[in-house]
């Protein structure tokens, strides 16, 4: 089922991402993780492309099965920035062929070593010029994009950013995912800015739960996220008691999906990271309040 589909629905859904593992020998503990989590019954579950593209065979098995053994439907990324228009177009028709109709057209984070060389004899420099082949492949598809409500990395400023946003959704984006945040502020605040500038597509915010300290370093690192002073108390109090850390980023992540439903989102993902007991854990919490 398209994604486009399933956000029309009412009451509060819940989706959940897995990464493919990097090496073959990982890829029966990855798989096992993700029917832990498809058996959840998600009302969609996300599969990354890492990066560079090198575990894209993983990526399409892996959501292949999930629609296949346990009828949830998946969302394959795709990215862009490292290939050719040859291989992107493979990768779409291997999509297409494995009966998947959601692709999350990225561009994909620049490499060290691509940083400062000439980009002239690139095939790719934006996500966008993906999501135009996607259209073009002829396949029917539905797309997704990403956004950042703390601004891409990348941008000069959020002006810039949310008009290049714009460009994504008018070249058929139909919905957006957001970057991780730990301040619910700033998700109200992008979404009020994007809707000004005419972007109308639904945006499903990505909520990251932290479950144990080194973490916290990673995903700022990662996504350049404001950690509120709440947050950082309960890594301080938390962060030496894996059990307890654990727990308290799970009521962390709760806590910021019930403010989102209670100020009227009703799609919100989680970056479950193949940990099906967190994946658990949040839904039990919002046991009354998710529609399965
Ligand atoms: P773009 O939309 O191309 O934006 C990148 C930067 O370029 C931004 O600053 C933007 O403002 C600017 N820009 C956009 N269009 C133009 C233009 N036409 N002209 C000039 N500037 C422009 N990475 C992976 O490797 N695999 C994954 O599976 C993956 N999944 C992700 C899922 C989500 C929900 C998110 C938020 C990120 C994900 N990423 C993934 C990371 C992503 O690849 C990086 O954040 C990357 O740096 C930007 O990708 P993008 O698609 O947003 O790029």
């Amino acid at each position: 089922m398209k994604i486009s589909e399933l956000l029309k629905k009412d009451g509060l859904r819940m989706s959940f991402e897995v990464f493919p593992p990097k090496t073959s020998d990982k890829y029966d503990s990855v798989q096992a993780a993700t029917e832990k989590i498809a058996s959840l019954h998600p009302a969609f579950m996300s599969v990354t492309y890492g990066a560079g593209g090198g575990t894209s065979k993983y990526t399409l098995d892996i959501a292949k099965n999930i629609e296949k053994s346990y009828g949830v439907p998946s969302l394959a990324h795709l990215t862009c920035v490292n290939s050719t228009k040859e291989t992107v177009r493979e990768r779409i028709k291997d999509i297409q062929e494995a009966g998947i109709c959601n692709i999350m057209a990225l561009r994909g984070d620049l490499t060290p070593e691509m940083e400062g060389k000439p980009r002239s004899d690139w095939d790719y420099h934006h996500a966008i010029e993906l999501i135009r082949d996607i259209k073009e492949s002829g396949g029917d598809f539905c797309i997704g994009a990403a956004c950042y409500p703390e601004v891409h990395p990348e941008s000069a400023n959020q002006k810039e950013d949310i008009a290049h946003l714009k460009e994504k959704t008018d070249a058929g984006a139909q919905f957006l995912t957001t970057q991780m945040f730990f301040d619910n502020n700033l998700f109200y605040n992008f979404l009020y800015k994007i809707r000004e500038a005419g972007i109308t597509v639904p945006v499903i915010p990505g909520i990251m739960p932290i479950t144990n300290a080194n973490q916290v370093e990673r995903a700022i690192k990662l996504s350049g996220s404001f950690m509120p002073q709440r947050f950082k108390s309960l890594v301080d109090a938390f962060g030496q008691d894996p059990k307890a850390m654990c727990q308290a980023g799970i009521a962390y992540a709760t806590d910021q999906i019930i403010d989102l439903y209670a100020n009227g989102i009703r799609f919100i993902h989680v970056y479950s990271m193949n940990k099906p007991d967190v994946a658990k854990a949040i839904l039990d919490n919002l046991s009354e309040i998710v529609s399965r």
